[in-house]
């Protein structure tokens, strides 16, 4: 099954991306060129953030040359959330020494003395305050949305012009997909004034290439359009660029 990324950290991936343009890719350890993922530091600075940390003080490591954790105990606190993403069924694997469970989200966590753990929805907890709160609004968000599409039975109707499309309503606001061909749905997001629906105010999503996808992405953005807080908003933008 294919997974879906439901956030990224995009200050600590924009750092990443500078050292290992800067690093052409080698590997500081083995020397050779590889698929370098993981992040190190010679002298890291505790009161900044791991992006935030000198350029020069950062180095690229091949996941073979990282740090072997398996003798150093997993710190309690002090992680930060890289990644979470959908692996789309029970195919991952909580790699929390004492957890070791089956996940089917994957959260990618790091810790500047530990390095890099990957771990299923309950030990999130490892996470503090705000960061905890995110992965749970991420989760619920994404999966509200989801339980929404495959409750819907799609009914596609013929407008006037030939045009093959279906409407749902939604938060006093209309989703209009149209399917303009195979494997291309357009989605467009109406308001609701007066009963009316405002056609030349509508929205138009970029197109999607089955009809539940292109559901998924209108209902987010409705989701998006109400809601009245910044932080909230930010989640169903990014949730809306993972479709
Ligand atoms: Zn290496
Ligand atoms: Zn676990």
């Amino acid at each position: 099954m294919n997974s879906v990324i439901l956030h990224q950290n995009q200050k600590w991936y924009n750092f990443i991306n500078t050292i290992k343009n800067k690093k052409d890719n080698i590997c500081s350890c083995c020397k050779k060129k590889k698929e370098l993922m993981l992040l190190d530091f010679n002298h890291y600075k505790i009161e900044k953030e791991p992006w935030e940390q000198e350029e020069k003080s950062a180095f690229l490591v091949c996941n073979s040359c990282f740090k072997n954790n398996e003798n150093i105990e997993e710190p309690d606190i002090g992680w930060y959330l890289l990644e979470i993403r959908d692996l789309g069924g029970l195919s991952g694997v909580c790699k929390k020494k004492s957890c070791q469970q089956k996940i089917r989200y994957e959260y990618k966590i790091y810790h500047p003395e530990y390095g890099y753990l990957t771990v299923g929805s309950t030990c999130v907890d490892y996470l503090t305050g705000k960061e905890k709160q995110m992965c749970f609004d991420i989760k619920k968000e994404y999966i509200h949305t989801k339980k929404m599409v495959n409750k819907y039975k799609p009914k596609y109707k013929k407008n006037k012009k030939g045009l093959i499309f279906l409407e749902e309503k939604y938060k006093n606001t209309l989703i209009r997909i149209y399917k303009k061909k195979e494997n291309c749905y357009l989605t467009r997001i109406i308001k609701i004034k007066n009963k009316k629906p405002q056609i030349k105010e509508a929205i138009l999503l970029k197109e999607y290439s089955t009809g539940k996808k292109a559901l998924e992405a209108g209902y987010l953005k409705i989701k998006e359009l109400k809601s009245k807080n910044e932080e909230h908003k930010k989640i169903l933008k990014e949730l809306l660029l993972s479709i």
